[in-house]
């Protein structure tokens, strides 16, 4: 089964797309604005995301960097549905994140064999995206969402899981507690930063050797912190 999501705000549209993705054997989800769009991403995590670029609410290009951010939905292909060929610079220009874009008008058809094809190229890149991340007796595994110490396997939280992930993905970079909240809690979240600090604290319970002295997780004064391994 395979989902896709569509975001557009012209109905008739919105419902061609639709009927041709069923007509095809796609499950289809839709939204006709921004935030609907969000909310749908974030509980479907579909397979394919069909985005039109001016959007009520958050805009596509929005949605876009927010999907690539989060590293639940961060692997998501998107195709983005274009109006002008300015939006078309901004698709590229700005390195949105899409997979490919399409201007309108197209036909039904064309918008088909570029579903094929964003779909034929996403298999590959889950493959070559790493799958696992290794750090000295520590393994996190994206795709099932596990962790391992050694042999015996660490029971996180959700947040917990994408903060160790991000941490690790970051290997001695500093990250800010804003970029944490970022990646890990999303751009419209209003969580207060120090929401990051008890995470952590929850974290190197569960990953260090001896959580009073981190070795593996380390704070870095004033701004944030670092993953050593
Ligand atoms: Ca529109």
């Amino acid at each position: 089964m395979v989902k896709v999501l569509v975001v557009e705000d012209e109905e008739t549209l919105l419902h061609n797309l639709a009927d041709k993705l069923r007509s095809e054997g796609f499950t289809v989800y839709t939204a006709s604005d921004g935030e609907v769009g969000l909310q749908k991403i974030r509980a479907e995590v579909p397979d394919l995301i069909v985005l039109d670029i001016m959007l009520p609410g958050l805009d596509g290009l929005s949605i876009c960097r927010m999907v690539r951010h989060d590293a639940s939905t961060a692997h998501i292909p998107i195709i983005m549905l274009t109006a002008r060929g300015t939006e078309v610079d901004k698709i590229v220009g700005l390195e949105s994140g899409a997979d490919d874009y399409i201007v309108k008008p197209f036909g039904l058809g064309e918008f088909l064999a570029r579903v094929r094809a964003v779909m034929r190229r996403a298999p590959g890149r889950t493959v070559m995206q790493q799958d696992e991340i290794v750090s000295n007796d520590l393994r996190l595994n994206l795709t099932s969402r596990r962790v391992f110490k050694g042999e015996d396997e660490v029971k996180l939280s959700n947040k917990e899981f994408d903060l160790l992930a991000e941490l690790m993905r970051n290997k001695s970079a500093v990250l800010s507690r804003d970029l944490i909240l970022t990646k890990v809690w999303g751009y419209d979240y209003f969580v207060d930063k120090r929401t990051v600090d008890v995470h952590i604290r929850w974290l190197r319970e569960k990953i260090e050797d001896d959580a009073s002295n981190p070795r593996r997780i380390i704070t870095v004064r004033g701004v944030g912190y670092r993953f050593e391994g």
